[in-house]
């Protein structure tokens, strides 16, 4: 009974959600704080003042919530870990922002820059209809978010993975290769998943100036406001980049599903044009609202960010301290295999994951031969971070 196109499906698997018992869970690199009181307000509001308006279709194309992104990304430069604030009230809600000099956008991000969906997800299943054929690979890392050979699947669009240095930076060297000898597009999340490694600006602008020009090209920063560098500022210079954001790690928001790309007009009205043949309205507008009270209120995220990229590098010195190899991390999570000391080889990361599961801490381990050894933990509170601190030492 079903379409022959199923066989080309291969679904994403999210980290677990068990309700057998009440985990700390460290294992879907969502925030561990919740989104500003402002979002609560916003929504409460909407839902009271606005009850018949819940009736009507919400804005098909989100204008006010793509204006309101546009301003947060010139306030803060699109790297939240760096974005200075006059540490307004309590948690930085109510702060004014401004861009770290390094981080400092050379134009003005417009609303016609930007388009917004239903999560980056379903943002990105449309980048990956409007821009990629079936008749050429798309290039990509060996290891990168699992999310795009899911995709690539479903859109029957070939891929050419690239392997990873060994100290797992990006190849930039045979992502090129592999692009100019194919004429073809690529995507990487930079800083990358499940590694935490991140490229520079300048590396990217490296591989961009020598990438085909009439190609797409796309970063997904769905981790860069935790330290690494954003791409916007190369669209000045780069008509072909889409850059892919997400309210969904950095913007406490992983439930108000919100997603978007940053890109040139041309781009974003391809992007438009896809959604509007398959789900006119995928922002809803409980969802909107939220969005919009997130980014008027991006000190709180500011705060936010800089606690967790703290948590981040005193964890991962605690687990070199315990003989953990960890991968430099600049995102919200670390990649680490634990050392056997005696044997001079990594202990098992399945046996590994299980045996902090069973203390009631849930931590991200791939099954995917090369990185079967690691672990992806993501940074939680200090409280949580303590716990999970403890349960190591114990293992
Ligand atoms: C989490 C993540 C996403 C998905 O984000 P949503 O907006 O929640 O769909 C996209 N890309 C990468 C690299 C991610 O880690």
């Amino acid at each position: 009974m079903l379409a022959e196109r199923m066989k080309n499906l291969h679904p994403y698997v999210p980290g677990e959600q068990p309700k057998d018992r009440p985990y700390i869970k460290l294992n879907a690199n969502e925030n561990p704080y919740p989104p500003s009181p402002q979002v609560q307000k916003a929504v409460v509001a909407a839902a009271k003042k606005q009850r018949a308006r819940l009736g009507l279709y919400p804005d098909p194309d989100s204008l006010a919530l793509r204006e309101a992104i546009a301003t947060m990304l010139n306030e803060t430069g699109g790297v939240l870990c760096r974005t200075h604030t006059d540490g307004g009230k309590k948690n930085g809600s109510g702060s004014t922002c401004a861009p770290d000099s390094a981080d400092r956008i050379p134009f003005a991000v417009t609303s016609d820059m930007i388009y917004c969906g239903n999560g980056s997800d379903e943002v990105l299943s449309f980048v990956f209809y409007a821009f990629f054929n079936s008749d050429r690979p798309l290039v990509l890392p060996t290891f990168t978010y699992s999310f795009y050979p899911v995709y690539a699947g479903f859109y029957q669009i070939p891929l050419e993975r690239v392997p990873l240095n060994d100290d797992w930076s990006l190849n930039t060297e045979a992502m090129l290769s592999a692009a100019n000898a194919h004429d073809t597009s690529m995507i990487f999340a930079n800083p990358n998943a499940p590694t935490g490694r991140g490229l520079t600006r300048n590396q990217v602008r490296a591989l961009l100036e020598k990438a085909p020009r009439d190609r797409v090209f796309v970063v997904d920063e769905a981790y860069v406001d935790f330290g690494g560098e954003s791409s916007i500022p190369l669209l000045a210079d780069f008509p072909n980049l889409v850059v892919v954001r997400t309210f969904s790690k950095s913007m406490c928001g992983a439930g108000l599903r919100l997603g978007y790309l940053v890109a040139s007009p041309e781009l974003i009205n391809a992007v438009t044009t896809v959604k509007n043949s398959l789900n006119h309205f995928p922002v809803d507008f409980m969802a909107q609202q939220a969005g919009i009270a997130s980014c008027k209120d991006v000190g709180y995220y500011v705060a936010c960010a800089k606690a967790v990229a703290r948590e981040r590098d005193s964890f991962t010195a605690f687990l070199q301290e315990k003989g953990w190899d960890v991968i430099p991390s600049k995102t919200n999570f670390v990649f680490a295999k634990k050392m056997d000391a005696a044997l001079g080889k990594p202990k098992n990361g399945e046996d590994m994951y299980r045996a902090i599961k069973a203390k009631g801490i849930l931590v991200r381990h791939f099954a995917t031969s090369g990185i079967e050894d690691y672990l992806r933990i993501t940074i939680g509170t200090p409280e949580q971070m303590q716990a999970l601190r403890k349960a190591m030492e114990e293992l």
